[in-house]
């Protein structure tokens, strides 16, 4: 076959880092400043919004969300160690499970289409194994993951859904503890590297100016190598079993291993397969298949002597080049879809 051609795809392969790297960005604390909040709804739909059950303006938030087809958690307030203002209807590890579940349950009621939950402070509550397990265990019912916001070091979260049917999410990176938008830039790009390196990144900021500021830069000029998702779309279907590690990585979809090419080319039919995925390439693919089909014209009888079925091969490849989505076709229905499981 043509060698220079091959070494153009081998290039473009390494160069491109096909295989997206996914980041998720879940801004916390909404419900108290619509003005701030606003500039959330300006951005990608897949930025997600984690809404105070009992601030002012959730719900409208959560339905203007819903909208949008953004993902919704709902932030529940939880006892932190330090003493500090306090949400109304804070959990706190003293309280039975009666009044955690009624606590739960009122804040789904006022967050309309929530898929998922996390914590808004809550260092003492999720450092308690038996309090988060009677949080897990109400929303085991409730089909809602759980993104432990990590507060605390000694998080129990992950522990206390052992076994259970709530799958977890840790974040990874906050964005705006100290609140300048040179410092969130820097934590952006913390995320993205994370996100190249493990495979997917989770990070949480809040409504502040600075973060709504670099959030806005950042996404404008995001490489093409990261994909903007959701936090449900980082999870599998797999139930959370085993270690803390274990629940984690079951909650993270695995990369593919791809088999070696035995031909040159399977070689080229595999490029482009994984390069389909990645967005600035949907437009090569085409160009490649053309390249396939002047390829297999040439080619001889394979090992079994037998002819190959062109048109069954390429039908193959064009049922999964999916087509390019939006981030504004990114909505809850699809996520939901691609979670039926939760
Ligand atoms: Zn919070």
């Amino acid at each position: 076959m043509n060698t220079s051609i091959l070494l153009f795809f081998t290039s473009l392969l390494f160069t491109l880092n096909v295989q997206a790297a996914r980041l998720a960005i879940v801004i916390d604390d909404v419900g108290y400043r619509v003005n701030a909040e606003n500039k959330i709804f300006q951005m990608s739909v897949a930025v997600s919004i984690a809404i105070l059950p009992n601030s002012p303006y959730g719900r409208k938030m959560a339905e203007k969300a819903y909208q949008q087809g953004r993902e919704i958690l709902i932030h529940l307030p939880m006892a932190p160690l330090s003493k500090q203002p306090l949400e109304k209807y804070t959990l706190h590890p003293a309280m039975n499970r009666e009044e955690i579940a009624r606590i739960i349950q009122d804040a789904i009621q006022k967050v309309p289409h929530a898929v998922g939950m996390n914590n808004h402070m809550g260092s003492a509550m999720t450092s308690n194994f038996s309090g988060m397990e009677k949080v897990i265990q109400e929303l085991s019912h409730r089909r809602l993951y759980f993104l432990d916001s990590v507060t605390i070091g000694n998080t129990q979260v992950t522990k206390a859904a052992i076994g259970t049917s709530v799958p977890v999410l840790r974040r990874n990176i906050f964005l705006d503890n100290t609140q300048t938008e040179a410092e969130t830039r820097h934590q952006l790009n913390r995320a993205i590297a994370l996100a190249r390196k493990q495979g997917s990144a989770i990070a949480i900021g809040h409504p502040h100016p600075t973060t709504m500021r670099a959030l806005q830069q950042t996404l404008a000029t995001l490489p093409s190598d990261i994909e903007l998702v959701t936090p449900s779309m980082l999870l599998s279907s797999a139930p959370t079993t085993k270690n803390d590690n274990q629940i984690v990585r079951n909650c993270i979809k695995p990369r593919e291993s791809k088999p070696a090419p035995a031909t040159s080319s399977d070689y080229l039919k595999m490029l482009g397969k994984a390069l389909s995925n990645n967005v600035i390439v949907n437009s090569l693919n085409r160009h490649m298949q053309k390249l396939l089909g002047h390829y297999r014209a040439q080619e001889t009888p394979n090992d079994s002597g037998k002819p190959e079925v062109r048109q069954t091969t390429e039908n193959k490849m064009a049922g999964k080049t999916k087509p390019q989505q939006k981030d504004d076709q990114t909505g809850a229905q699809k996520t939901k879809d691609a979670c039926a499981n939760f």
